[in-house]
This record gives C-alpha cells, structure tokens and sequence, in this order.
C-alpha cells in the first residue's frame, strides 16, 4: 500500500548548540502549520542518536520537560507531519531513525518521491523488509546498501536513484547533512545562531530562534556539517527549476520568505493583480480568514474598497478538526468561522479566498454571508483554477474531486451560489512571481496548469489519497 506520508511537512535541524533538542522544538513551533498529525526530534551527542516521536502536535508531544533530558546532545534534528486521511500510526511519524552496519542514521523529510513504489519493489525483491509505508524509508534502505565510504557519498548515492520533491534533514552521530533535490520543489533555509548552523522549511524558524538568515540551501545543494564546520557540495546533475508555486498561494507561512522572496508581499500582489483582472462594483473587502487575509489586503488596496474583517475565525479549531456526529453535521464551517452581521448588512460584498478545491467551503461560505444579510456576494480567488493534483509533496484530492478540472468558471460560480466568480489567471500569476518570459520560469505550477516537471511513470491518481 502506498500513503504519502511525506506531503505537506516541515524539517528543522540545528548543529553545534549546547541547547539543540530544545532549539528543535521552538523550530517545530514554528513549522506547525506544515503538518499537525505527529512530529518527532531526534539530538546526537557525538556516540548515539536518541529520538522522541508522536502523533499530535508539537505542544503535546512534548508537553513533558523530562523528555528534553532524554534527548541530549549538540545536534538535533525535527519533522512535523501533515494530517492525511487515515495514516496517523506512530510507526509513520519522523524523524526515522535505523541502525546499519556502519551505526544509526535519523531522516527527517519534506516532499514526495514520484518512483518510491519502483524502487521499493526492487529492494524488496531483493530482501529488503519495509517496517512502514512511506517512501523515506526506501532513502534509508538505499543508503544502508550503498558501499561508499563516507557518509555524504553515501546518501548522494541514494538520492541519484529517486526522483521527486525532498527537502531532507540526516543526522548521524557525529553530523548532519542537508540536501534539497536538484528541482528545488520545497524550500529549505540556511541560518546561523551562536555559532550553531541552522536548517528549516521556512525562515519563520529562524526568526522564532533569533537565527540570522544566511540563504537557501541551493536546489541540488548537500550541505554537510561536522565538527570543522560546513561544506556545500553539489553532487546531482543539474535539473530544471521548479519551485512549488503552491507555497507562495496557500502552504508557507506569510511571515516566511521561501525561495527568497517574502510570502506577504506576495500574497498581497496576488490580491492587487486579481483586482486589476477581476474589479467589481462593490461597498466592502472581506478575506476567508486566515490564508485570504493578504490577498484581501491587496485587493482592497488596489480597488480602493474599504476591507472588513467581516468572518471571524475559532483559532482553535484545527485542521485535524472531526466533525461530529451525522445529526449536527449542518454546522459545518460555523465552528470555525462566524460572519458579523453589522459588517455585512445591506451590502455588495467582495470575498477573497487563496484557493478553491472541491468548492465545498466557498459554497458554505457564501451561504453564512448571505444569511448575515449581504445584499450581493462576489468570490475572487487568488489562484486560477485548481485543476491538476500534486504529486512533489502538496496534498491535493484526485482530478475528478478538483472542482476546478471538471467545471467551467460559470459553472462552478452557480455550484457555489456566488453572484460574480473570478480567479486570478495563470498568467497574472506568473507575472507576480516574477516569471518574465513566458513558460512557468523556476516554478512548478502543475496543479493550475497541467505542465509536470518530473515525470511519475507508475504512479496514478488512484495511488493519491483524498484530503478534503
Ligand atoms: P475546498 O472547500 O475544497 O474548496 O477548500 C478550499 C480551502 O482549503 C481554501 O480556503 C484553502 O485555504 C484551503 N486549502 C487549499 N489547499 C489546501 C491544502 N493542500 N491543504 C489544506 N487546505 C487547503
């Protein structure tokens, strides 16, 4: 069976601090919003990796203080993994860690391998034994086999037999080694704190640790840190650049800079071109709290409408939210978000949202402003249409759930109950990212255009699991 057990989350790891599992875990703090569903950290003190992991999030996991005393060490890595549906046994949550014949390994991982299920059914035929369903594991086993001598040479060696998104965080006893795949999928910063190196996801790690920004590690790039410091090394082939646009619409944090650019600004610039491409006469601005909120920023800028926080979101409602039982499964979105109704009586209202996937929360949406007394509703999205699933690390539901892929903007307008639909064009898009010359120019923007940089021979949308 296969699960993509890698989508959607967050590494973090730290060397050379004499705090470093506790550095992890305020990395890992950070880094919540990439996956609720476990986490784990792992700390090396020169002869022995020691790891904690759990499903949940991070303030339960390590809701005991005791635990840091069982994680010593100067080096430490972490993961939090995102919640897809079914999956959540503790044996899939990372960092991994194995003992082979040259002494213990730890992996944490972001992305998704496209031919994972190939190569493990090699290795299997071959005698490998697989303890879970993720494809991290089939890193480990590669890198168990490989004869090279160092450490490096090794897990290069692993990753030129796997193609697809990885941003990964090793430790060994005695280092640790950052690498990020050759299409640059998922970001991965560099820092410095004390004198200790500093890897994440997102810079928004680093800003929560007072760590300086250095840069991104480079696509391609394997950084390995050991007790003389660092040294970059560039071992792959060079690919095609193809950074996930999808971190910049919805997934990173807006307070992070990703493939150095800032993800404020450029949700905001979404906003503001979306304006330009949909304007409407209108009385108010209001987001879908919380990832529409700067794209509502920005439209209101550039329309010149006045913006209204007219839903209010429970913060306390995760994504790993269970609906209750089938007789009070009406309220729906009402236990996350509530309109006020002074904002929206009597008036044209214009409501940004980053994304629409299956339309099922606009369409709730739409239904609680209308009820709060809206006299017109006008949906702006800041994507075009979601139309394509992922398979380099984002969790989207197969083609026939995308909305988006089977309906015209007319019809998918009327599904939703809105009086006027627009999504930002591919194009627009492109051009706020920064995309001069046609073509989708060191972005990976699949899911809106169908245009898939790393080809998955085997792997169907029937191998993908439904998030929504
Ligand atoms: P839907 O109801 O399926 O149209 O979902 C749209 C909502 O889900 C939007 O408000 C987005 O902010 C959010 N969203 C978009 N992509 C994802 C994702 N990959 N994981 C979780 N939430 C998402």
């Amino acid at each position: 069976m296969y699960d993509k057990f890698n989508d959607e989350c967050g590494v973090f790891g730290i060397f050379n601090h004499p705090e470093a599992a506790n550095m992890t875990y305020l990395g890992l703090y950070a880094l919540q919003h990439r996956g609720q569903e476990g986490c784990g950290i792992c700390a090396a003190d020169g002869t022995r990796i020691r790891t904690h992991v759990g499903t949940g999030l991070v303030a339960d996991v390590f809701k005991d203080n005791q635990i840091f005393n069982s994680l010593p060490g100067k080096a430490s890595i972490g993961h939090v993994r995102y919640s897809t549906a079914g999956g959540d046994s503790i044996k899939n949550c990372q960092p991994i860690t194995v003992n082979y014949s040259r002494g213990s390994i730890s992996v944490a991982h972001n992305g998704n391998l496209v031919n994972a299920q190939e190569v493990r059914s090699e290795l299997e035929k071959l005698g490998s034994i697989f303890s879970t369903t993720s494809d991290t594991e089939v890193i480990v086993h590669l890198l168990a086999r490989s004869q090279a001598d160092h450490l490096a040479d090794r897990i290069a060696e692993a990753l030129k037999a796997v193609r697809g998104a990885y941003s990964l965080v090793f430790l060994s006893e005695t280092r640790m080694i950052a690498v990020r795949d050759p299409s640059g999928f998922r970001p991965l910063v560099l820092g410095k704190v004390d004198g200790a190196y500093v890897v994440a996801s997102e810079t928004c790690a680093l800003d929560l640790i007072e760590a300086e920004y250095v840069r991104e590690v480079e696509p391609g790039e394997m950084i390995v840190f050991d007790k003389d410091g660092m040294c970059s090394l560039f071992p792959f082939e060079k690919h095609k650049l193809s950074q996930c646009i999808f971190e910049f619409i919805y997934f990173a944090r807006p307070d992070s800079t990703v493939f150095g650019q800032q993800v404020y600004e450029m949700r905001k610039n979404f906003g503001r071109q979306l304006a330009r491409e949909h304007a409407v006469d209108a009385d108010i601005v209001i987001p879908v709290p919380d990832s529409g909120v700067p794209a509502a920023i920005g439209y209101a800028e550039e329309s010149g409408l006045s913006y209204q926080m007219g839903l209010i979101r429970n913060h306390y409602v995760g994504r790993t939210f269970i609906e209750p039982q089938q007789s009070i499964r009406h309220f729906g979105v009402k236990i996350k978000l509530n309109a006020i109704r002074e904002v929206f009586k009597g008036k044209r209202v214009v409501v940004v949202d980053d994304s629409v996937v299956r339309g099922t929360t606009s369409r709730k949406i739409i239904k609680m402003i209308r009820n709060a007394g809206a006299k017109e509703v006008h949906m702006r999205v800041s994507s075009p249409p979601t139309s394509y699933p992922c398979f380099y690390g984002i969790d989207t539901p197969t083609r026939k759930e995308l909305i988006g892929s089977s309906h015209t903007i007319e019809e998918i307008c009327r599904y939703i109950t809105a009086d006027t639909l627009g999504y930002l064009s591919i194009d627009g898009m492109r051009r706020v990212v920064g995309v001069k010359d046609g073509g989708c120019g060191g972005f990976c923007d699949a899911c809106f255009s169908g245009d898939y940089p790393v080809k998955f021979p085997r792997l169907g949308e029937e191998a993908q699991l439904g998030l929504f």
